[in-house]
């Protein structure tokens, strides 16, 4: 990998402190982003579990989210999981509230119900050949995915883990475990596709609606 390349973590609330053991265990660099400024000379992003209502707030608060929206257009990479998809998706139900629109899917928060709050399973991606273990944390469910997004993991029914272009979103928690595979494609898949991805990634939305 490109050793230039640094990374940013989301670290308004959530479980981020997880995140940056996950690029520590791959020798990538780095940064918290609490501060527009913060996303300076990072090449992605990671948005993490929490409660996504929070990270709006706060990120608005704070000038944060603006600041992503011109990383989005600028061809910044993102890696949302769990509450960070949700930011991410398209459309959001249950209540709908406002996301970055960049992935072109509809998610439905805390999909699973109460009494399937958290879960874990192991399970098959196009990623890599063993199956991971997957934790679901009053996980959100992903309803429909647009014709330019690719489906990687799913489980049971659902699409689990997707990537459109420059964005990559799993409803479940890859920094709880200790298996890098995820983070790792993250990181492998921004080294090759930082120049020239938002245009790529604008084209599918425009021309594919979800479905
Ligand atoms: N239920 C949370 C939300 O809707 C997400 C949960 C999580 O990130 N583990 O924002």
């Amino acid at each position: 990998m490109n050793g230039d390349v640094k990374f940013g973590i989301l670290a308004i609330q959530g479980d981020y402190e997880a995140h940056a053991k996950m690029l520590d265990r791959l020798g990538v660099k780095w940064t918290y982003v609490r501060r527009p400024e913060d996303i300076d000379g990072i090449t992605g992003i990671i948005l993490p579990g929490g409660e996504s209502t929070t990270h709006i707030k706060v990120m608005r608060e704070e000038g944060v989210w603006d600041a992503l929206e011109k990383f989005a257009a600028q061809g910044g990479a993102f890696f949302g999981t769990c509450a960070g998809a949700i930011l991410l998706a398209r459309e959001v139900h249950n209540p709908p509230q406002e996301s970055l629109g960049l992935l072109d899917i509809s998610i439905l928060r805390n999909g699973y119900g109460r009494q399937l709050a958290s879960d874990v399973h192991e399970g098959k991606t196009t990623i890599s050949e063993q199956p991971i273990e997957m934790i679901f944390i009053r996980a959100p469910i992903i309803q429909k995915v647009g014709h330019g997004v690719e489906v990687l993991a799913r489980d049971a029914a659902h699409p689990v883990l997707v990537q459109q272009g420059r964005i990559l979103a799993a409803t479940f928690h890859p920094e709880l475990t200790t298996d890098p595979t995820v983070h790792r494609h993250f990181v492998d898949t921004i080294g090759q596709r930082r120049e020239g991805a938002a245009a790529e990634s604008h084209s599918h939305r425009a021309a594919s609606p979800a479905r």
